[in-house]
């Protein structure tokens, strides 16, 4: 009778692990997929148990020199987050206290927090609904003699659509211009990749961008005086002391256990025994509230340089996958009334992710992404200083693109 039984219940185990697989992968097409593979995972154990490689400053030299050859830049420089790369260029560029700084009113805390941590004011200006950077025409009206600065925001791997038009204008008011293109590295406009054409710009590696070491970020520019600068900040920055690298690292494996090995919906729940303890977030409590955390602008640690050096060598086939990804969710907004992700003539986008307007009801509540769709919608930005309370007003398509904006993943999908 019991042999009987066993036999039945071993018969039936293909169709459990079936559906232990099917009902686990499926909602596990989450916008939290990143670039992460084995390697990165092996690399990141490895230097978490050789001391010696762990400190090695050649690392973050070959970084630096790798990613500026990449992205075509004189000069870049590495730091534990873009935020930190920001204050740094905001350092670098000549600004002071007391100015005013052009900001699109559709962008994360930390990017204004970098400017107001200056003790600079940050005048947020409306964007607009194609590409969701600053529109050239809602700049002037925002200018006054105290304004010194512009932020050039590309999101979700688009160049944005007044690219040359905010240049232009700021070239007109003697406005310094800080790229921000944290959301999109290795995108190009004509030929050229973004980033290249204002005074300094910044790159992020943070876990859901282009390239994943958890945290990091990098400042470029092509102006030898402002090089040195960055350079000097650089050098007075400290770096992250070893117990905080080691749990990035610990990250780095967590984050491929969990969301990008093919064993996940097997491993991922051990791992988070294992290593969940460990997990780092992205922006401290104090961040929210506009206030400088302790730890704040450090330099990138050689361990999380080593990682970032892997993770450019498969940065392009990575972005040609999320290119080739993106007709998917074209052939979605043609099929379903939505409007197609701008793509800018002249631009080669890398849709880190592929931003659709859809109704507010649509944005509050996503389970019919994960039922029709099969993915995970993601809600950059669900605020205008995303993701803090933090109030700005008066860019009101700013406001509708926090009820309305979504975006879909471009990896984990074809
Ligand atoms: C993520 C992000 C940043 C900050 O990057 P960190 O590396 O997390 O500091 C800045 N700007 C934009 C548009 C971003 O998406």
């Amino acid at each position: 009778m019991r042999l009987k039984r066993a036999v039945r219940f071993g018969a039936r185990l293909p169709v459990l692990f079936y559906r232990h697989y099917r009902n686990l992968d499926r909602p596990l097409v989450t916008c939290t997929i990143s670039t992460l593979e084995k390697d990165d995972s092996r690399l990141a154990a490895e230097l978490s148990r050789r001391d010696g490689r762990r400190r090695d400053t050649g690392y973050t030299a070959a970084f630096e020199q790798e990613f500026a050859g990449r992205n075509g830049s004189r000069f870049a420089f590495s730091f534990a987050s873009a935020r930190s790369a920001l204050s740094a260029a905001i350092a670098a560029v000549g600004l002071d206290p007391g100015d005013e700084v052009l900001v699109p009113g559709y962008t994360c805390v930390v990017v204004a927090n970098a400017f107001t941590f200056a003790g600079m004011t940050p005048v947020f200006a409306d964007i607009e609904l194609e590409t969701f950077g600053l529109d050239a025409g809602q700049m002037e009206g925002r200018i006054t003699p105290r304004t010194r600065a512009v932020l050039l925001q590309h999101l979700y791997g688009l160049v944005c659509r007044d690219y040359e038009k905010i240049l232009a204008i700021a070239g007109k008011h003697g406005l310094k211009v800080i790229e921000d293109c944290a959301q999109a590295t290795g995108a190009e406009f004509r030929g050229v990749k973004i980033g290249n054409r204002g005074d300094a710009a910044i790159y992020s590696s943070e876990q859901s961008k282009i390239i994943n070491t958890i945290q990091g970020g990098l400042a470029v520019t092509n102006d030898n005086a402002i090089a040195d600068r960055l350079r000097e900040f650089q050098n007075t920055r400290p770096y992250p002391a070893d117990d905080l690298v080691r749990r990035q690292l610990a990250n780095v494996r967590l984050h491929y256990l969990q969301y990008e090995s093919p064993h996940r919906w097997l491993v991922s729940s051990p791992a988070e025994a294992l290593l969940g303890k460990q997990r780092l977030e992205s922006t401290t409590e104090d961040e929210l509230r506009g206030r400088r955390p302790p730890l704040y602008g450090q330099r990138m640690a050689p361990a999380v340089a080593a990682l970032g050096l892997n993770q450019l060598r498969k940065m392009e086939r990575f972005n040609e996958k999320r290119r080739q990804n993106s007709s998917r969710w074209d052939r979605w907004c043609d099929g379903h009334g939505f409007g197609r992700a701008t793509v800018i003539p002249g631009s080669r986008p890398v849709f880190l992710r592929y931003p659709v307007l859809v109704t507010p009801e649509m944005k509050s509540e996503r389970e019919w992404a994960r039922r029709e769709l099969g993915v995970e919608a993601g809600v950059w930005f669900v605020s205008n200083l995303h993701p803090s309370a933090l109030p700005v007003s008066g860019c009101g398509n700013a406001d509708i693109a926090v009820r309305q904006c979504i975006n879909l993943p471009t990896l984990g999908i074809s």
